[in-house]
C-alpha cells in the first residue's frame, strides 16, 4: 500500500485527501489551519504536527497550496525530510516559473516531481472526477498516475517541467474569455427581445457552442445545474478566475505572446472582483456585463 503525505487541506485538498483514504491509501496530512486538520482526521487521515514530519517515510507527497510562494516555501521545508527516490506532486495552480523552480529543487534532492494542476473545482474534488494536467519526466508521470487516478478521471501528460501549469492557464484563459462572450450574447439578446431559451437552443447546437454556454450557462433555466440557478454561488469563484487570468498574463508577457482578449478578460474580472464580487461564481460576470450597458 502506497503511503502518501498530503499538505494543504483547503477547499480542494481536503476532499482530495479524503478520496485517497477512501481508496485504501495510508494518508498522513498537514495544514496550518486546525479546523482543516480536524476534518482530515474525521475523514480517516493521520495528522502530523508539521509538514516536514508528515512526509517522513512517505513514498508519495502531494501539495495543494494557494500560490507559487507557498509551494516553494513548503517544498524547501519538506524535500530534505523526504526519502531519496520518492515522488512529489504539486496540484496547486501556480506560475510556470515557480513550478520550474520547484522541479529543480526536487531534482537537487534526488526526488522525482510532477506539476499536476487540476480542473473540475470543489465538486470534482469531492466526486473524485478532477482532470489533472501534468508536467514532468515520463517516469515521474507514470509513478504519479495511479495516485492521481484515485482523485480524478482524466490524467494528461502535457510535457516537461511546468507544462501542466502552462496547460492550466491556457485552458482557463479560454474559459474566462468565453464566459464573457457568452454573457455578452445573452445581455444583447435581452435588449433585442430574444428569450434566453431561444438563444440557448440555437447557439448550443450552432457555431457559438462552447462549455461556458452548454455546461455552465450564465443565465438561469437552460442548464439546471449551472450556478446561475443558485444565485451564482461558486462553483468557481471570480477571485480564482482573476488569479488564473493574471497567471496567464504574466506568462504571456514573459514569453512574448500577444493575448489581447486574455488581457481584456483579466481587466473585466478584476473590476468585477474589486466591486466586492470575488466570492461570486465567475459566471456572475453577466451581471457586470448588463451593468456596463446601463452606464
Ligand atoms: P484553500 O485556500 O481553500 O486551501 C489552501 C490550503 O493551504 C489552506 O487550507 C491553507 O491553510 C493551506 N496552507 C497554506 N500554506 C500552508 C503551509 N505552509 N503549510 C500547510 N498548509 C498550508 O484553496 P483551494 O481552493 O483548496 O485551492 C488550492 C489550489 O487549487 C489553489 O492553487 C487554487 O488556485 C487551485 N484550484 C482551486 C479550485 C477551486 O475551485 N477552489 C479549482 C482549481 C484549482
Amino acid at each position: 500500500m502506497t503511503s502518501i503525505a498530503f499538505i494543504g487541506l483547503g477547499n480542494m485538498g481536503g476532499p482530495m485527501a479524503a478520496n485517497l483514504v477512501k481508496a485504501g491509501r495510508k494518508v498522513t496530512a498537514f495544514d496550518l489551519v486546525e479546523a482543516s486538520r480536524n476534518q482530515a482526521k474525521a475523514d480517516g487521515a493521520g495528522i502530523a504536527d508539521s509538514a516536514a514530519s508528515a512526509v517522513k517515510g512517505a513514498e508519495v507527497v502531494v501539495t495543494m497550496l494557494p500560490a507559487g510562494k507557498h509551494v516553494l516555501s513548503v517544498w524547501s521545508e519538506i524535500l530534505p525530510a523526504m526519502a531519496k527516490g520518492s515522488l512529489i506532486i504539486d496540484c496547486s495552480t501556480i506560475d510556470v516559473e515557480s513550478a520550474k523552480q520547484a522541479h529543480a529543487l526536487a531534482a537537487n534532492h534526488g526526488i522525482a516531481s510532477v506539476d499536476a494542476p487540476v480542473s473540475g473545482g470543489t465538486g470534482g474534488a469531492k466526486a473524485g472526477t478532477l482532470t489533472f494536467m501534468c508536467g514532468g519526466e515520463g517516469k515521474a508521470f507514470e509513478a504519479a498516475k495511479p495516485v492521481l487516478e484515485k482523485m480524478g478521471k482524466k490524467i494528461v501528460h502535457c510535457g516537461g517541467a511546468g507544462a501542466g501549469q502552462a496547460a492550466k492557464i491556457c485552458n482557463n484563459m479560454i474559459l474566462g474569455v468565453s464566459m464573457i462572450a457568452v454573457s455578452e450574447a445573452f445581455a444583447l439578446a435581452e435588449k433585442l427581445g430574444l428569450s434566453h431559451q431561444a438563444l440557448f437552443e440555437v447557439a448550443s447546437t450552432s457555431s457559438g457552442q462552447c462549455w461556458s454556454l452548454t455546461s455552465y450557462c450564465p443565465v438561469p433555466g437552460p442548464v439546471p445545474t449551472s450556478p446561475a440557478n443558485n444565485d451564482y454561488k461558486p462553483g468557481f469563484a471570480s477571485a480564482l478566475m482573476v488569479k488564473d487570468l493574471t497567471l496567464a498574463q504574466d506568462a504571456a508577457k514573459a514569453a512574448g505572446a500577444a493575448t489581447p482578449l486574455g488581457k481584456h478578460a483579466q481587466e473585466i474580472y478584476k473590476d468585477f472582483d474589486a466591486a466586492g464580487n470575488g466570492g461570486v461564481d465567475f459566471s456572475g460576470i453577466i451581471r457586470h456585463v448588463r451593468d456596463l450597458s446601463r452606464t
